[in-house]
């Protein structure tokens, strides 16, 4: 029997902290006042040095994120430079997260050699309301298109366990169903204690369900990455999510919280008796 295949993605905060927003379950939100480590632009070398670990840890995908709800004229130029530097030299498929955008600033990118955009809806438009006041849940869905328009994949997805019942749910697979995403990115409420979201709200069971209906829901190919939480909400369990539909992972560290180290995350894997793909299709 053919051996499924794992797709691995790192991501790294090239800017983390600082970000006048209010979302309820980021530590970024200056607001919230977390403790993190907040620094701005990290140097274009450290990045390009940091993609050739992320390669050599068997990522397929390399994601550049930034703090902060939208794309600016010195954020495209910053990641302009980056992807042009990793490109020379690194085979990967370059991921941006840079919050909103517009359809220019997009195209920008994309001809620098980003080639992929991760931008998640975080909660159903009904439950949005709930979690961010600063910016809409509408403009979040408009980029998401603009970064179809543009030529780029669109990694799209949310946060799951912040409070929202069965019916929001249901709405955002949906919505991330309407957007046919190359790939989609699932997210589970990570507490903290300066975040005004208390807790995670879902048991492990409703939390492996979720996976199951959106890898059901979503057309056939689409990756299933299970990112940020996935050690919080499953523990010992987390590799059952391949069970259940997911086939993609976040390798290393995430935004502001610890991962599993990478040599026990990849011996586990293949002891388990999965794949690793050496490429991103
Ligand atoms: S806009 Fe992004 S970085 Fe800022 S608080 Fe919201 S999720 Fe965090």
């Amino acid at each position: 029997m053919e051996k499924k295949l794992i797709y691995l993605c790192a991501i790294n905060n090239i800017e983390s902290g600082i970000c006048p927003e209010d979302c309820s379950f980021c530590t970024q939100s200056t607001k919230h006042k977390a403790n993190i480590t907040r620094y701005s632009k990290k140097s274009i070398q450290a990045v390009v040095q940091e993609a050739k670990i992320a390669k050599k840890n068997k990522a397929v995908g390399y994601c550049l994120v930034t703090a902060g709800a939208r794309m600016d004229d010195e954020k495209v130029e910053y990641i302009s430079k980056i992807a042009r530097e990793i490109k020379k030299t690194i085979d990967i498929n370059l991921i941006a997260c840079n919050g909103m955008a517009t359809y220019e600033q997009l195209k920008q990118i994309k001809k620098a050699g980003v080639d992929s955009y991760n931008h998640n809806l975080e909660s159903s438009r009904s439950y949005y309301q709930n979690i961010c006041t600063t910016h809409s849940w509408e403009e979040r869905f408009q980029t998401c298109l603009y970064i179809k328009k543009a030529g780029l994949n669109l990694c799209t997805g949310g946060i799951f366990g912040m409070g929202e019942d069965i019916k929001d749910r249901d709405e955002l697979i949906q919505n991330i169903k309407e957007l046919e995403p190359k790939s989609t990115a699932i997210n589970f409420f990570h507490p903290n204690d300066a975040l005004p979201i208390p807790k995670n709200s879902l048991s492990i069971d409703e939390a492996f369900g979720i996976i199951k209906t959106i890898k059901d829901s979503l057309k056939k190919g689409t990756k299933i990455m299970v990112a940020g939480g996935r050690e919080y909400m499953f523990k010992d369990k987390q590799y059952q999510i391949f069970d259940y539909g997911a086939n993609s992972i976040v390798i290393g560290d995430y935004l502001t919280t610890l991962g599993t180290t990478v040599s026990k995350e990849l011996s586990t894997i293949e002891k388990l008796g999965f794949d690793i793909s050496q490429d991103c299709h």
